[in-house]
């Protein structure tokens, strides 16, 4: 399956010089999601994850049913002030601004074999926050999977220890 045919190029969205690539249109089509779902989960079974971590808010959308499909738990790493109990929180820095994202301190179990998956590595900043946040909890990641990367942005710099999918490259 032929994936970017489904995904829509937004130009400048949410600022000028930004080309988003909206992945509603993938989700939307039930066919391509479900291949989409299936592939990143076989890359989920292959690295031997036993449980699937999703960064707020589009990770939940594409790691919930990856979890699913494995049988596995599901984790959501999510902004400050969503999550109800004692948090494990990591800052970090956007192109603009910085951004913080929190764990729940109990949510992995040590030495748990963690995929995270998410629907976009851009810079790699959320990335690399969401596996700090895993380590820090005890958690072992075993490899990160995406919809899309996009390859001018080299986000892919800041994980090169961990195995990494993409279904798209731009
Ligand atoms: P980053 O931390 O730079 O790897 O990007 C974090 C998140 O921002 C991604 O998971 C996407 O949800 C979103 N994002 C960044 N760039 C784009 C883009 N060009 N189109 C759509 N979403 C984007």
């Amino acid at each position: 399956m032929r994936f970017e045919d489904y995904i829509k190029n937004v130009p400048d969205f949410p600022i000028p010089g930004i080309q988003f690539k909206d992945i509603t249109t993938l989700i939307g089509n039930g066919a391509a999601f479900h291949q989409a779902i299936e592939e990143l989960a076989s890359f989920a079974s292959n690295v031997g994850a036993n449980v699937v971590v999703g960064p707020d808010a589009r990770g939940f959308i594409i790691g919930s049913p990856v979890a699913y499909a494995l049988k596995a738990g599901f984790v959501p790493v999510r902004k400050p002030g969503k999550l109800p109990r004692k948090v494990i929180q990591f800052d970090y820095d956007l192109e603009y601004g910085k951004n913080t994202l929190c764990i729940h301190e109990d949510a992995i179990q040590p030495g748990q074999k963690v995929v995270i998956i998410d629907d976009l590595l851009a810079t790699g900043g959320t990335i690399e926050a969401t596996i700090r946040l895993i380590e820090a909890a005890g958690g072992e990641v075993v490899g990160v999977g995406f919809l899309i990367e996009l390859l001018d942005l080299h986000g892919r710099d800041k994980i090169k220890n961990y195995p990494i999918k993409a279904l798209i490259q731009y």
